[in-house]
């Protein structure tokens, strides 16, 4: 008999981690329809349809992952939002999870919240979700497609105090500025004793990921999903974790059919589960879960994606 979509682990079976999500995309609907009501504001309609689950052109994602961003203006949002995606997280059946999120776009680009206060209500809403048994820790991320500079500027921002629960650093956006280019940034972030991941082979193509390990360095892969056999080759060969997001790659990567996975697992990828933006487009690990089976991957791969999600998990580590 199958296992009910949120039900924990098995005992002796591996703890179980999203491991990648973006704060800024993981945002309760029902606190966002709320702090919207309050403030007057009109909900966009890309937003509302994603919530119904239609298909929206990327700009209408784009939309309505800054909408919720823009709602993380106070100590006490950013707070709430930390612990209420903690909570939904251990709803599904998981104890920890790698968060993604962008103080450079909050602090400076859109100057709406202090860092000061951004990382004191990240800071309170973990310690709320520590005390309820859940782990998460902060990867920064920054955008590929505004190039190194802003990278650098990133790491300017962040790294004279950096608090303990920033582990990683990261890219994401679109992927058009070439990874040997980002070089220098990653080799800085290493320096300040930052793990490194990049979303890659998401929205570009196989030559992102090969080029993300090779001449970026990076030990994660968000996504990864264009990757050639030889480039799932030389990910299985290095070790390399690649964060794969089932209901996020259905809505941004819709031309991907069948979706990797099972073909990256077989050649010994380190993949593990996590739900991406799911206060955007609704899931939670326990449909990622249900999502990697209905791939065809019966219960030793799919507990085999748990014990990589926590053994590659960096709010564990
Ligand atoms: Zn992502």
């Amino acid at each position: 008999m199958g296992r009910a979509p949120g039900s924990p682990p098995l005992p002796g079976a591996a703890p179980r981690v999203d491991r990648h999500t973006h704060l800024e995309g993981a945002l309760d609907p029902a606190w966002v329809r709320a702090e919207a009501g309050r403030r007057g504001l009109a909900l966009p309609p890309p937003l509302e349809a994603l919530w119904h689950g239609s298909a929206v052109p990327f700009q209408g994602f784009i939309e309505a992952f800054l909408f919720g961003a823009m709602l993380l203006d106070s100590r006490e949002a950013v707070r709430e939002a930390v612990l209420a995606v903690a909570r939904r997280t251990r709803a599904s059946g998981a104890t920890g999870a790698d968060l993604w999120l962008s103080p450079h776009f909050l602090v400076v680009h859109r100057a709406q919240i202090r860092l000061e206060d951004l990382w004191r209500g990240v800071e309170e809403g973990l310690e709320s979700a520590a005390r309820e048994g859940f782990r998460a820790c902060v990867v920064l991320d920054a955008v590929n497609h505004f190039g190194p500079r802003h990278g650098h500027a990133v790491l300017d921002l962040v790294l004279p105090e950096r608090p303990a629960f920033v582990r990683g650093f990261s890219t994401g956006g679109l992927e058009s500025c070439p990874f040997r280019e980002w070089a220098p940034v990653f080799e800085r972030a290493r320096a300040a004793g930052l793990r490194l991941a990049a979303h890659a082979g998401e929205n570009g193509p196989d030559a992102n990921v090969r080029e993300a390990v090779l001449e970026a360095g990076v030990e994660r892969i968000i996504h990864g999903i264009r990757s050639s056999d030889e480039t799932l080759d030389l990910l299985a060969e290095r070790r390399i974790a690649v964060d794969v997001c089932p209901r996020s790659n259905a809505g941004l990567a819709p031309d991907l059919r069948p979706h990797p996975l099972p073909r990256m697992l077989q050649r010994g990828v380190r993949c593990a589960l996590g739900t991406d933006d799911p206060g955007v487009m609704p899931c939670d690990l326990a449909t990622e879960r249900e999502a990697a089976r209905a791939m065809g991957l019966d219960e030793p791969a799919l507990a085999l994606l748990d014990r990589h999600g926590s053994e590659d998990a960096w709010c564990l580590a």
